[in-house]
């Protein structure tokens, strides 16, 4: 029987959740849909100071708004939890005590003083920083002494010597390293809890993970826990380390770049599908051309083997341009809410909002949905249904209101739009052509004319459904406005 692939995803809960980290999360969720396995959720809170629970609940809403969904782990159980390292510490306990017991790990009473001075030394001498193993072989005697003068050990692992570790990386060819350049390290502080590279290898074994598939920044870690694995015979999950990702410039993506945060890209009002379809092409390449995937889409197409080594380059323009795909096939109402606080802040409207007002606002998103990339830029467009204070956008949209038709084109126009009712866009289709067959006039004296008279600009939004949503009164107004200043 084929074994049960199960991948984890293993977030510190140390700040915002990083568009990396839901790239690493989507990742191992599209491997576990593909191959009908499961996919864990495990909380990597060992670093006391910096973990908190804010930061873990949104984590959690985060993939829940990306759509990925875990199959076992925090909020959810399973068989092998606890789901959170720091709820686990009983379980390092034991098997840190059979590590010292079979000297494969020894208590270093070592201050931070001492390493420092040390690690200096071997500087100022033009040496790799490393530990030179003080503590590995301590007399009883020594012990003691270290003991009554109250300092609290570490537990350093005792890594073997003249070793040549291999393993084999899902993503990088097989990677091989020498155990004498790891030095021997810290598996537990001095406070009791385990160090990352400790508890994430009797993690993933407990778990029974099979693939770990994560970010390249752990290739480095990856050796100490092979050691770790090796020396607590313990069987060895597949790695796949994925690759780096960079800002258009190359360097590493970071607050420079613009929203790093998966909370920052929904504030905005990009979509899940959006985000999701980008992150994925963000080191995965589709066999295809074709780069619009939905998730069932990426779960058919999705693979490791298609997964590439070299840094992946985070192009917010093929992010809007993806999202832009999933704004126009979203419905006007969810992107009226997901515009609302934009709109608010931008001083289009106010706290409450009037039933009416409600459903004329879903009608002019609708308008400009096909125009924006993200709810927040419907902002950006939106201005032509609110100001009536209307102006020449140039010298050249003034010059075609010079036009020695132009007063009768306006008349015309208004006195056929206060006669119509209701305003709807193919009545207003009707009126404009009309107006061209009787004044004898192409299509282009009569369109752009009415439309400068609306809006100020030569171009924009459809005109015919424009108007409706302007309304008549509003409409006639603004033409008076304009006419006023040619
Ligand atoms: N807690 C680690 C991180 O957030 C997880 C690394 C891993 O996947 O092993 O970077």
């Amino acid at each position: 029987m084929k074994q049960e692939l199960r991948v984890r995803f293993a977030p510190s809960p140390t700040g915002p959740f990083h568009i990396g980290g839901a790239r690493s999360a989507l990742f191992n969720w599209l491997l576990a849909r593909k191959e009908g396995g499961k996919l864990i959720l495990r909380i990597e809170d060992t670093d006391l100071e910096r973990s908190t629970r804010e930061s873990e609940e949104n984590i959690k809403a985060s993939l829940r708004w990306l759509g990925i969904e875990w199959d076992e782990g925090i909020d959810m159980g399973g068989e092998y939890g606890p789901y959170r390292q720091t709820e686990r510490l009983d379980i390092y306990r034991q098997y840190t005590q059979k590590l010292l017991a079979s000297g494969q790990a020894y208590y270093c009473y070592c201050s931070e003083e001492e390493l420092d001075a040390e690690r200096q030394r071997q500087m100022d001498n033009g040496e790799n920083p490393h530990y030179t193993g003080r503590c590995r072989d301590l007399s009883p005697a020594d012990r003691e002494r270290f003991i009554a003068e109250g300092r609290k050990p570490t537990v350093r692992f005792r890594v073997p010597e003249n070793q040549q570790i291999v393993f084999k990386d899902m993503v990088r060819e097989t990677v091989s390293f020498e155990s004498n350049g790891v030095g021997d390290f810290v598996i537990v502080k001095s406070d009791g809890i385990p160090v990352y590279n400790y508890a994430v290898v009797l993690d993933d074994a407990l778990m029974k993970i099979t693939h770990v598939i994560r970010a390249e920044e752990h290739l480095s870690n990856t050796p100490r826990q092979v050691l770790l694995y090796q020396a607590l015979g313990l069987p060895l999950p597949q790695f796949g380390h994925i690759s780096l990702i960079l800002g258009k410039d190359r360097t590493k993506m970071s607050k420079r770049h613009g929203a790093t945060s998966v909370e920052q890209y929904k504030n905005l009002g990009y979509l899940p599908e959006g985000i999701v379809n980008f992150l994925a092409l963000l080191g995965w390449a589709p066999a295809g051309e074709e780069e619009i995937f939905n998730q069932e889409e990426l779960i058919q197409a999705f693979s490791m083997e298609r997964v590439a080594k070299n840094p992946a380059v985070f192009d917010v323009d093929k992010l809007n341009y993806i999202n832009a795909h999933y704004i126009k096939q979203a419905s006007p109402e969810l992107i009226t809410e997901l515009a609302l606080p934009h709109l608010r802040e931008a001083g289009f409207i106010g706290e409450e909002l009037a039933t009416k007002q409600r459903e004329w606002l879903v009608k002019v998103v609708a308008e400009l949905q096909g125009y924006i990339s993200y709810a927040a830029q419907i902002t950006e467009h939106i201005g032509v249904f609110f100001n009536d204070d209307i102006n020449f956008e140039n010298e050249e949209a003034h010059e075609i209101m010079k036009d020695a038709d132009i007063p009768k084109v306006m008349e015309a126009f208004k006195t056929k739009l206060t006669a119509l009712d209701p305003v709807e866009p193919a009545a207003v289709q009707a009126i404009l052509k009309s107006i061209t067959k009787e004044l004898k006039l192409g299509g282009k004296k009569v369109y752009m004319p009415v439309r400068i008279a609306i809006t100020g600009k030569m171009h924009g939004l459809e005109l015919i459904n424009l108007i409706p949503l302007i309304g008549k009164e509003r409409t006639l107004a603004r033409m008076d406005c304009l006419i006023a200043k040619i």
